[in-house]
């Protein structure tokens, strides 16, 4: 029986789905009732199962095994449904699923970056030891909402409140670049898929007001949605290095290592040093702004190809080779 592509419509859902249909799979969509209506206009899903809520995930377990349906994980899989079920499920699974317990959990995403010799910014354990501008963040905090910058331990505690899950962390001055990559078990290569900006509200709002009405208001990194972003070519030896680093420490910490699409979120100094705050294990949105192509994906391939068409390739020469199961985690 043929695979079928599947994945929640939700976060990058129309671009993995679209790719899947370019490489000739059939594609499934799990949809809440309400963004059911996105997958029906784009066309993208030849079968669309819905669910009340996500919390009712596990219900398509049955549906999707009859398919033969290889689950493609994002973002808002990872978000809405429990870890432990993800883990549990017998349905395909693109990736290294374990990983994702080190993607989830701060410290341990921290150790992995930290092997990976990635320059990080710093941690505070203390608040007193607040000596510049530091960002605060929340556990499980979505999107950014809530976080704060504080400049001295005053400042902290008059808007820390009652808040007992964070970290205080070293705020970099410089520009956000998220970086997307590929690594192909198939072709054993690392490939650069591309590189996006974050639009956040209301932080990039801000500078459309004076000076003087700014002061006050509260700093929030709500994101809306994203752009895309050419880098100066100089730096890319230096992108791919980070790169294989993680996939080299990956394997370390989680064999058989990290595969497929992932994205290191740094902070570029005007020294045109990386800092990388966070690493997601898997496609991210920023993706989408190359639903067609990025420039640095369509020369490697000769033709256009998205982070989600590139899952399906993969996937297809997987089959092709019988070597499946090689990345189904
Ligand atoms: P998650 O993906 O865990 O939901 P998030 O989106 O909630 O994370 P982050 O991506 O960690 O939040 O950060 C939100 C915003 O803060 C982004 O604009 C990012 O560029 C900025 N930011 C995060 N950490 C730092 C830092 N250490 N220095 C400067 N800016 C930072």
């Amino acid at each position: 029986m043929d695979y079928a592509i599947a994945t929640v419509g939700s976060h990058s859902a129309l671009q993995i789905l679209r790719g899947a249909k370019d490489e000739g799979f059939k594609t499934i969509a799990v949809c809440i009732k309400d963004h059911t209506l996105i997958y029906q206009h784009f066309k993208v899903a030849d079968e669309i199962i819905e669910i009340s809520s996500y919390k009712d995930f596990h219900t398509v377990e049955d549906d999707l095994l009859k398919l033969n349906a290889i689950l493609i994980p994002h973002a808002s899989l990872v978000a809405y449904v429990d870890l432990k079920t993800i883990e549990d499920m017998r349905v395909l699974y693109y990736g290294n699923r374990k990983i994702l317990s080190w993607e989830s959990d701060r410290d341990r995403q921290r150790e992995w970056l930290r092997k990976a010799g990635l320059n990080l910014p710093k941690i505070y354990n203390d608040p007193a030891d607040i000596d510049g501008l530091v960002i605060v963040k929340f556990y499980g905090a979505r999107g950014g909402q809530g976080y704060f910058l504080a400049r001295n331990e005053r400042e902290f505690k008059r808007k820390i409140g009652s808040a007992k899950e964070y970290v205080i962390q070293e705020y970099i001055i410089g520009i956000p670049v998220y970086i997307h990559y590929f690594h192909s078990v198939m072709r054993s290569e690392l490939e650069l898929m591309g590189f996006d900006r974050r639009y956040e509200s209301n932080v990039d709002g801000i500078g459309r007001i004076p000076y003087n009405l700014q002061r006050d208001l509260h700093v929030t990194y709500t994101i809306v949605g994203n752009f895309p972003l050419m880098l100066r070519e100089s730096l890319l030896p230096e992108v791919f290095r980070m790169g294989q680093r993680i996939v080299e420490a990956s394997k370390e910490i989680c064999s058989p290592g990290i595969y497929g699409p992932f994205c290191l979120e740094t902070v570029v100094t005007p020294d045109l040093k990386f800092y990388v705050f966070e690493i997601s294990a898997r496609i991210v949105a920023g993706t989408n702004v190359f639903m067609e192509t990025s420039p640095y994906a369509l020369i490697k391939h000769g033709k256009p190809m998205s982070t989600g068409r590139r899952i399906a390739l993969e996937i297809k020469e997987a089959i092709k080779q019988g070597r499946l199961k090689e990345i189904l985690g």
